[in-house]
This record gives C-alpha cells, sequence and structure tokens, in this order.
C-alpha cells in the first residue's frame, strides 16, 4: 500500500518525488460498513445511544454528530432526520450500499 502511495504522490507531485519517508504507523479507523455514522438509540438495549463510525470525518461531523445525538438522548424534535444514521439499517433488511474509504 505505501509502494501505492508513493507512486501516486510522486504522480502528483514530482518535485517531491525523492523525499524519502521518515515514518509510518498503523491503526484502526472508525469506520461502518457503508461509510455511514451511527447516531442512534441502540433498540435491544433501552436507554442507550450510539454516535460513533465517522470513517475518517469524525473532526469535520463531530459538531453535527454531537447535535443529532443530543436530541436523541434528550427525546426532543431531532435537528436532521435520523433515520439514515440508524443502528438498525444493518439488521433490518435494509439495502447496504459498501462504503468507499
Ligand atoms: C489517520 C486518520 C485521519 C483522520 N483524518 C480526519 C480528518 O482529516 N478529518 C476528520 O474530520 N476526521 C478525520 N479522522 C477521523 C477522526 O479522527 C475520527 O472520526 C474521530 O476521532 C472519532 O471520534 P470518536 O470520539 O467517535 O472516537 P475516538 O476518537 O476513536 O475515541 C474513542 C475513545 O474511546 C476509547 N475507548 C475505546 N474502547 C474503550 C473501552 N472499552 N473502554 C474505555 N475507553 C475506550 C479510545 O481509547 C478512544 O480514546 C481521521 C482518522 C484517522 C484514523
Amino acid at each position: 500500500m505505501l509502494a501505492t502511495i508513493k507512486t501516486r504522490v510522486k504522480a502528483m507531485f514530482p518535485s517531491v518525488a525523492d523525499a524519502g519517508v521518515v515514518s509510518t504507523w498503523g491503526g484502526y479507523i472508525d469506520s461502518t460498513p457503508d461509510a455511514v455514522p451511527v447516531i442512534s438509540p441502540v433498540d435491544s438495549i433501552g436507554g442507550m445511544f450510539v454516535a460513533a463510525g465517522c470513517s475518517g470525518h469524525g473532526f469535520g461531523a463531530g459538531p453535527g454528530l454531537g447535535h443529532l445525538a443530543a436530541d436523541l438522548v434528550a427525546g426532543g424534535a431531532a435537528c436532521v432526520d435520523p433515520t439514515p444514521f440508524r443502528m438498525s439499517r444493518f439488521t433490518d433488511r435494509s439495502k447496504i450500499e459498501v462504503g468507499d474509504f
């Protein structure tokens, strides 16, 4: 994978083609199968809510995610339609498009 990245960077930025790699590391990314966050009550556990799975956009999406999560926990009107973010989409036979990361 690193070789592929280096090839693409060289193609896009020829001026840094000879730059070396100082260090590398690996880790998890918080993703869901469809790359859409889960912001939702957990239907099978009353009072439990999940707000996770931002798939590499958690810093940017965090404020909106937090706003919707707070609305759901408080039980009032939601700031946006929460349907696309429901956890049950993975179990209610909804068609899931595998996300592109
Ligand atoms: C390489 C990389 C680049 C990224 N770049 C961007 C970007 O440019 N823009 C952007 O918007 N987003 C980016 N993101 C995504 C963003 O970092 C995440 O979406 C965001 O940090 C998720 O926040 P979170 O609080 O939901 O989860 P996390 O930040 O993962 O926090 C979860 C916390 O829970 C703790 N924890 C886990 N399990 C347990 C347990 N059992 N008990 C107690 N504590 C536990 C963990 O230690 C961690 O501190 C990037 C992510 C990665 C990996």
